[in-house]
């Protein structure tokens, strides 16, 4: 699903096939998890393949290395090249691409000194779907923001998301949502996480989440579009009876949910501010600029 025969990914310096990228078994990433990944996609328009917000994402990505300590020598200029490159190499337009900068053989629990840059893409369809799903309250919290640097995109972070998703499912629902140390809202295992009460949408304030780069896109909508958006801690009870509510990112882009621990949202989908950004948000996407002014 991710590569066949003929898919070409970038590592260390390389174009190879990908059935020939290998890494070693000692790779400190492996054992530990220090490692810092992206998850960036392209979409197809008029003048080709465009990257959503490019740099805003490599940014995040060199910002999560510095953050843990592996070193990267590549800019946010360079990336960008590379993932166009590798898009072309791979003839894709509509990609989910995944940089990921990962350390090698170091079994000390000190940051290894060196680092491996790999570049792959493959065709994705929206994470969690385009029918609205339904999600329970995790008992998994998110890190402890004093454990981690919870804003960076650290592989390791992931083992939290994976524990509540399995949990979600387990259970019966599609989706989980988990709450902060406090028992506050976070975020989803892989998305921020927004709702909609008496025409005003709500989201958690930064500190316990992962800086969503849809996140920030549904902010410049609210904006543009001339709706309230409010960054506030709410709980799970704050949630119920709502009128609507989503979840945000790359993979999912604008996700509908249609109830939360069991508690149905009041509207239906198609009459939510959520609705109207998830449209938007596909214009956005797909227009040559990527800039709200130039959306019609
Ligand atoms: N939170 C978590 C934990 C995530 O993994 C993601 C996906 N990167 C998001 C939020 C959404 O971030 P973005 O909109 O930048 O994809």
């Amino acid at each position: 699903m991710y590569y066949n025969q003929d898919t070409t990914v970038y590592l260390d310096g390389k174009w190879i096939p990908a059935e020939k990228a290998t890494t070693g078994l000692y790779a400190q990433t492996l054992h530990y998890g220090n490692g810092v990944f992206e998850g960036i996609r392209a979409y197809k328009t008029e003048n080709g393949a465009q990257v959503f917000k490019v740099k805003e994402h490599y940014e995040r990505f060199l910002y999560s290395a510095k953050a843990m300590h592996i070193p990267c020598s590549y800019t946010v200029e360079q990336l960008t090249a590379l993932t166009y490159e590798l898009l072309e190499k791979n003839n894709l337009e509509d990609a989910y691409i995944r940089p990921l900068l990962y350390q090698g053989e170091h079994m000390s629990l000190m940051p290894a000194e060196d680092s491996h840059l790999l570049l792959c893409a493959w065709s994705w369809g929206k994470y969690l779907g385009d029918t609205k799903i339904r999600v329970m309250t995790s008992s998994y919290q998110r890190p402890n923001p004093k454990s981690t640097h919870i804003q960076a995109k650290v592989v390791g972070h992931y083992t939290n998301s994976i524990l509540a998703t399995r949990e979600a499912k387990q259970k019966g629902f599609d989706e989980a949502l988990l709450l902060d140390n406090n028992g506050f809202v976070a975020e989803g295992p892989g998305a921020n996480f927004f709702y909609e009460k008496n025409g005003v949408l709500y989201t958690c304030p930064l500190g316990n989440i992962l800086s969503g780069i849809t996140r920030q896109t549904v902010f410049e909508m609210a904006k543009a579009l001339n709706y309230t958006l409010v960054e506030k801690q709410f709980t799970p009870e704050d949630v119920y009876g709502a009128d609507g509510a989503f979840f945000t990112g790359t993979a999912a882009e604008i996700a509908p949910i249609a109830s939360l621990d069991g508690h149905d949202f009041k509207k239906p989908w198609e009459d939510t501010i959520g609705y109207v950004f998830a449209l938007y948000y596909q214009k956005l996407v797909t227009q040559t600029a990527n800039t709200l002014e130039t959306v019609s």
